[in-house]
């Protein structure tokens, strides 16, 4: 794509076309912003674009996980699975663009490398890959929470003479593992998924797992055409359930403490989860101390801990697949068909890398500790440099050529994950100190690009020139998350909430844990009290 020559002038730059872009695009465009959003991608869908590795699916139902702010689409549109897998849904971001005429708002191709806040002017100057430059009064960045994949990290990745394919990044043709001894590097969500499919193609898969997982039974299946019906009569009652819910997510919640329960109510309580009701946050959410109490958590790991056993036949390997060493929960469950059950092939070997540490990738495969294993495939599932890596991948200046990468070197604050002191006009669609993807994404896309949108328009209608949140306000919901974070097990692993998966980057709750209700509370209480804790100038 050739550049253009003179800057683009917008009231509003939105970046990314993912589920949060596109409902930002369609709120402008209702609201008629002269806008424009920019995509990397040469199409919507954002996670879905990017993830379409084998076995990529939805880990939350998909009809809380879709659009509700249109009646008419939520009625129309028909999930085939209970958890839909990346092609339909990446279908469904298509039929939402062109549904709503919303691609002549989308700039594809477009990367933006830097933006740079003119404070004279009191506007945002972007400039993208191709030198394209966007000159705009607001910048609203919907940029996703898990889209800037970690690099390799492994010395010697580039000698592999092999295939090496990231799910992060898969290809848009089909690979083909037949007769292919195959490496899967990481068991998190798009290990989990992508090893039983795996599995099934490759001569010889190799898992190398450096953390075991939680990770429950989904449960899929085809839709019910009874209980869709039932569904979409009361959609509207369903969707505001959701936002009732502390994760966004409809999850039967228990009432009592898990030492309250007798072994027989727990074991019960367990089983219905792992049996019946398939939902990531279900187990933990049995009890009500499962989040905050070790010993009440411990009930609920070596529930899994002995699935695990009964499952996975060879002792050694059923070993190496117990999660030790964090509370269940403090990383995020996983949803699997069929994880366990994949480690009884006979083509699949499970290495422990906390027993035998990779030490270098070499042309013919991976040499751990002990043993040079080759491979014609290496897959790194490895993750992201998640909620602050996709922001910080924008080159933002703020203020006086305030750099976001400076602001956040030590801590990741914001203000109700909204917006960054320093930074005005700056909005972070579920960026950090939000609920984000802590919630059913969806719910809180919805409310924060709704909450942002009703801002830009009360601004344009007052004539305000400039929003910004203050730094006394940063810092007060920066320490109160910190705290509530605190009083959780989230914090006793090292996980990607906690910025632990990368090295060097600083360790925080990178997300809002005070629940979805009381965060949308807390929004609107803050426009209706003349928006607290941000600066507003004419
Ligand atoms: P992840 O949960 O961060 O898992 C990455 C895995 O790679 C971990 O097992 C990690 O081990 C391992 N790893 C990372 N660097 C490594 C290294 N240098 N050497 C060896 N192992 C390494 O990433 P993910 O699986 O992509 O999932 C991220 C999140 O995306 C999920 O938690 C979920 O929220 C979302 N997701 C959702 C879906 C879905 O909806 N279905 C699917 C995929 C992802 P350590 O744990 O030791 O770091």
């Amino acid at each position: 794509m050739s550049s253009e020559t003179s800057p683009i002038e917008l009231d509003v730059l939105v970046i990314g076309a993912g589920f949060a872009g596109l409902y930002q695009t369609y709120k402008l465009k209702q609201a008629g912003f002269k806008f424009l959003t920019v995509e990397a991608a040469d199409d919507v869908g954002g996670t879905w674009y990017w993830n379409r590795y084998p076995g990529a699916r939805c880990d939350i139902v998909s009809v809380e996980y879709s659009y509700s702010f249109d009646e008419d689409l939520q009625q129309e549109w028909e999930w085939s699975e209970r958890y839909a897998a990346q092609p339909e849904i990446l279908r469904y971001a298509q039929h939402v663009a062109d549904r709503f005429g919303l691609r002549e708002h989308i700039r594809f191709n477009t990367r933006i490398v830097s933006a740079i806040w003119d404070d004279e002017r009191a506007r945002w100057v972007s400039t993208a890959e191709d030198g394209t430059v966007f000159d705009s009064q607001f910048i609203v960045t919907a940029v996703g929470c898990l889209s800037a994949p970690k690099p390799p990290e492994i010395d010697g990745f580039e000698d592999f003479n092999g295939e090496v394919y990231f799910t992060s990044r898969w290809p848009h043709e089909p690979v083909d593992f037949t007769g292919k001894r195959v490496a899967v590097i990481g068991t998190g969500s798009s290990g989990v998924q992508s090893i039983p499919i795996i599995a099934k193609e490759a001569d010889q898969l190799t898992v190398f797992q450096r953390t075991a997982v939680y990770t429950l039974p989904a449960l899929n299946r085809p839709t019910d055409p009874e209980e869709m019906a039932r569904i979409k009569a009361n959609y509207k009652e369903l969707r505001e359930r959701a936002k009732t819910m502390r994760t966004g997510l409809i999850v039967p919640r228990g009432t009592k403490s898990a030492h309250e329960a007798t072994p027989e109510e727990r074991k019960a309580a367990f089983d219905a989860c792992w049996d019946e009701i398939g939902i990531f946050a279900c187990l933990a959410a049995t009890f009500t101390d499962l989040h905050t109490d070790e010993e009440a958590n411990r009930y609920a790991a070596e529930y899994v801990h002995e699935r695990i056993r009964q499952i996975v036949k060879d002792p050694q390997t059923a070993d190496d697949l117990i999660p030790r060493g964090y509370p269940f929960a403090a990383k995020r469950v996983c949803l699997d068909s069929g994880y366990y059950e994949t480690f009884n092939r006979e083509n699949v070997r499970l290495v422990n890398l906390r027993r035998d540490p990779i030490v270098c990738i070499t042309e013919n495969g991976i040499q751990t500790a002990s043993e040079l294993h080759e491979f014609d495939v290496i897959v790194f599932a490895t993750g992201f440099d998640a909620v602050t890596g996709p922001l910080l991948r924008l080159g933002i200046q703020g203020r006086d050529g305030l750099a976001l990468a400076d602001v956040w070197r030590e801590r990741p604050a914001t203000y109700m994950g909204l917006q960054v002191a320093g930074f005005p006009n700056l909005f972070t669609l579920t960026g950090p100190g939000s609920p984000g993807v802590l919630s059913n994404v969806m719910v809180s896309i919805e409310q924060h690009v709704e909450w942002v949108s009703e801002t830009l328009e009360d601004l344009r209608d007052r004539g305000i020139r400039t929003m910004e949140a203050t730094p006394e306000a940063q810092e007060k919901w920066f320490e109160e998350n910190n705290r509530l974070a605190e009083g959780t097990l989230y914090v006793k692993a090292d996980s990607w909430f906690m910025g632990a998966n990368v090295p060097g980057k600083p360790r925080f709750f990178m997300l809002y844990m005070g629940g979805v209700p009381l965060y949308r509370e807390i929004c609107e209480e803050v426009r209706a009290n003349g928006y607290t804790g941000f600066v507003l100038a004419a």
